[in-house]
């Protein structure tokens, strides 16, 4: 490839603008230097945000938090799952998830994930008796069979919890991500679709776990008469919950809500560029895109693909670093050094296990970003860039 790919390749890191509309509101937080969200009567940014944020996906209540580990780990308390209580979690996922189980004193147990990206049900069946819950990572927005899910986990009483972090503006079967399981968490880290640089919000039907997440969260003394509808349980759970204080601030709220009128622009145009490029990598008998489940409206902002049939550990390093060479900056989870979406990375865990479905996938499934921002003619050089790094490898392994 010329030099010329170099210039033209496109940068996949950079974010999109901040909504103008935020700005107006900023200045105001600044100039009063309101940024406590429990400050100000009524009205305060984050309240909005939460109201805005439920209305808008369909959940009775949403707190607004600092991240989706946050989120994730006020769910677990909020469940009031007992220590040690054995939570199920994909073992394809990011290393806060597991985390945050630890955070909760509870035990992660890794659920195989097979090439298709989704939780194995098979393996999820044979470890679900004994568990106390079960933490669904939808991982880079691929969602798990949320019916099959949803009825075996009913059948033996276990809460669900959906780490949507990845999913915002997906649905399975009409109804949004996050909305399916007990709880739901949302991340607004810059890598996501509505970038705050760092937030997340918890949501739920249930005003008992929406009530305990408020207190845990940080709403100390009568902060929680600030939250609305849930005024019958406060009194209940005063003092007697320990606080957090895993509250967002007003600045992220207003980062955050001009950003809720884009996601739909964004969700069309991620899903066009993913959909556009799948259609053209699946071309290659060297490459696979997983599809979509048939319940599934995907919201991607990346692609994820594997290399098909068979392939060594040195072409698959090979075809990395050629693909990264000529402008498509592809990542094998498996293979990349110290990936935090690959478990055996994760010796904070007491016990490591063995997952030789999670691991062959890890070690043939490659990650490239694919931000909202991107047109036609880049999807095109992306595209370019990854096929003909796969013909160029396998052409050399097969000479
Ligand atoms: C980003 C991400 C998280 C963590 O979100 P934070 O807001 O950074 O804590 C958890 N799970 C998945 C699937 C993610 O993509």
């Amino acid at each position: 490839m010329s030099p010329d790919g170099e210039t033209r390749a496109p940068n996949l890191y950079d974010a999109e603008p901040i909504p103008e509309a935020a700005r107006a509101e900023i200045d105001r937080l600044l100039a009063s230097g309101d940024l406590f969200r429990y400050t100000a009567p009524e009205g305060a940014p984050v309240a909005r945000l939460e109201a805005e944020f439920a209305d808008w996906l369909g959940s009775r209540y949403a707190l607004a938090v600092s991240s989706c580990s946050a989120a994730l780990f006020l769910s677990l308390k909020a469940l009031d799952l007992p220590r040690g209580a054995r939570v199920l979690v994909p073992a394809f996922t990011f290393a806060a998830v597991p985390s945050a189980v630890l955070h909760a004193d509870c035990v992660p147990v890794l659920v195989e994930v097979g090439f298709d990206l989704r939780v194995d049900l098979g393996d999820f069946a044979r470890k679900l008796d004994g568990a106390q819950a079960v933490m669904i990572s939808h991982m880079r927005g691929h969602t798990s069979d949320m019916d099959a899910i949803m009825a075996m986990a009913d059948a033996r009483g276990i809460p669900v919890i959906e780490d949507a972090a990845h999913s915002l503006g997906t649905t399975w079967g009409g109804r949004n991500i996050g909305t399916i399981g007990r709880i739901g968490c949302f991340s607004f880290q810059s890598y996501k679709l509505i970038n705050a640089g760092e937030g997340g919000m918890f949501v739920t039907d249930d005003p008992e776990l929406a009530a305990r997440a408020v207190i845990m969260s940080g709403a100390y003394e009568y902060n929680w008469k600030k939250h609305p509808g849930l005024q019958n349980s406060f009194p209940h759970w005063q003092n007697r919950l320990p606080l957090y204080n895993l509250r967002m601030q007003n600045l992220s709220a207003a980062v955050i809500r001009p950003q809720i009128a884009e996601v739909e622009r964004r969700v069309r145009r991620g899903r066009a560029n993913h959909d556009a490029m799948a259609r053209m990598l699946n071309a290659s008998p060297h490459l696979t895109v997983p599809p979509a489940l048939p319940a599934e409206e995907r919201a991607p902002d990346s692609i994820q693909f594997s290399l098909a049939g068979e392939w060594t550990d040195a072409e698959a390093r090979a075809f990395e670093a050629t693909a990264k060479r000529r402008g498509a900056p592809v990542q094998i989870f498996g293979l990349s050094p110290d990936n935090a979406r690959a478990f055996w990375n994760w010796q904070f865990l007491t016990e490591m296990p063995d997952l030789p479905m999670t691991r062959a996938m890890l070690m043939r499934t490659c990650d490239l970003r694919l931000p909202a921002r991107l047109g036609e003619g880049e999807i095109a050089f992306l595209a370019d860039a990854v096929l003909s790094a796969a013909e160029a490898v396998k052409l050399r392994g097969a000479a």
